[in-house]
């Protein structure tokens, strides 16, 4: 069997920044993908936003590794020269109760160390999007957008660079956690068998499954999965404005709001439907609760423009009942297996977070 020093599992956003961060840390790495390529499922059914860390819970793995995360992602995208843009986001209140709501969306966003949020009236809001239906609004200048697949195709080239191999076609079957060293079995075109002394289990969707299959894995703190599917519907009329555009949340979700790509085309969504087998089609009837949401800031969006796009699915360990979920990011310490890491339940803001993840894996792993 041949003995190699860490293998991460997944080469989605996540998998790559954690291959690239032990690959410079000196370790010898292997990431087995079982897709053809990278970044293939959730990280290329996302947003692309870098979050600027507002709602998730105070003191939240969510709200610290997104914090950390939105700074170290400004500062690799630009040095590298990865399009990206720090455009700013308003999120706008249509009445009076939820203008009241504002404030405290401000307190909380800077109990998570968010300082730059500013309240506006609503003319002051309209300045800057003249076409908004607003209230009043809450700016937060360091939210942003990014073209994930070029920091996708950047933390590979750098961790390539730094000697980490990548097997596509290579899913995980099962592995043996045994002394201090785990057995990996490989599938795919060219089934391989392993041994390693860290093993990262960065597999999204699948990373409960892929827990269940390693022998030595205590199942009392493998989470249950649970699939929250985010439609997203796009416009087929120019949207008139440059700034991403979000509702004051409600409770269960963010509301649907409008966010851009890099190329200015607007979308919305992704909204929020539980579902039991992974399926990725949008239902064109969703587009009616999508219309009378977006025109309480957007009036005068046309009849017709929104066109059914695509959608991505939220890798939940909590339940539907449950209103938020945390990062659960497991060493030794936490299940008691030597060489073990893994990380359930990485949802937004895991693109944002990716860098400051990849710092507390090798934290963990005690690199
Ligand atoms: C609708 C939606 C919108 C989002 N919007 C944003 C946003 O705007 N900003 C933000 O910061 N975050 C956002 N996120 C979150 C972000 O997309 C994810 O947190 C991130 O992409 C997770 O990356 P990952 O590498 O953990 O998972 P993935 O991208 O799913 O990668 C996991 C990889 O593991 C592989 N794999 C699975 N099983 C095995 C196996 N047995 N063996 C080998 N490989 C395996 C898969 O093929 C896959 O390539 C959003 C998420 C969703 C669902």
């Amino acid at each position: 069997m041949d003995r190699v020093d860490c293998i991460v599992i997944g080469a989605g956003v996540v998998g790559l920044a954690v291959a690239r961060k032990l690959a410079q840390a000196g370790r010898e790495v292997i990431v087995l993908e079982e897709a053809e390529a990278i970044g293939t499922i959730t990280s290329s059914r996302n947003s692309e936003v870098i979050h600027a860390g507002i709602y998730y819970r105070a003191g939240s793995w969510m709200a610290r590794m997104c914090v950390d995360g939105k700074h170290a992602l400004y500062r690799y995208c630009g040095e590298r020269g990865i399009p990206h843009k720090n455009c700013g986001k308003l999120i706008v209140a249509t009445n009076s109760k939820e203008t009241e709501k504002l404030q405290s969306i401000k307190a909380h966003a800077e109990a998570n160390g968010v300082l730059d949020m500013q309240l506006l009236t609503g003319e002051a809001a309209r300045a800057l999007e003249p076409a908004l239906a607003c209230d009043a609004a809450l700016l937060s200048p360091s939210t942003g957008i990014i073209d994930s697949h070029a920091y996708m195709l950047s933390l590979r080239g750098e961790a390539e660079a730094a000697g980490a191999a990548f097997a596509f076609h290579t899913p995980l079957i099962r592995a043996k956690a045994a002394a201090g060293l785990i057995e990996v079995d490989a599938g795919g075109e060219a089934p391989m068998a392993l041994q390693c002394s860290l093993l990262v289990n960065a597999a999204g969707l699948a990373a409960t499954n892929v827990a269940r299959h390693i022998d030595g894995m205590p199942i009392d703190r493998i989470p249950l999965a649970y699939l929250a599917k985010g439609n997203y519907f796009s416009c087929n009329a120019k949207a008139p404005f440059s700034r991403l555009i979000y509702p004051v949340p409600e409770p269960g979700g963010l509301g649907v709001h409008l966010t851009l790509d890099m190329a200015g085309q607007a979308r919305f969504g992704p909204d929020v439907e539980w579902i039991e087998t992974i399926n990725y089609e949008v239902d064109p009837s969703r587009a009616e609760r999508f219309y009378p949401a977006i025109r309480r800031y957007w009036p005068t969006l046309p009849d017709g423009a929104l066109m059914p796009s695509y959608s991505g699915i939220r890798p939940k360990i909590v339940p539907p009942a449950v209103a938020t979920q945390d990062f659960l990011m497991q060493g030794p310490h936490d299940h008691g297996v030597e060489g073990l890491i893994n990380l359930f339940g990485i949802e937004s803001p895991g693109l944002t977070s990716s860098l400051a993840i990849a710092d507390h894996v090798a934290e963990l792993a005690g690199i």
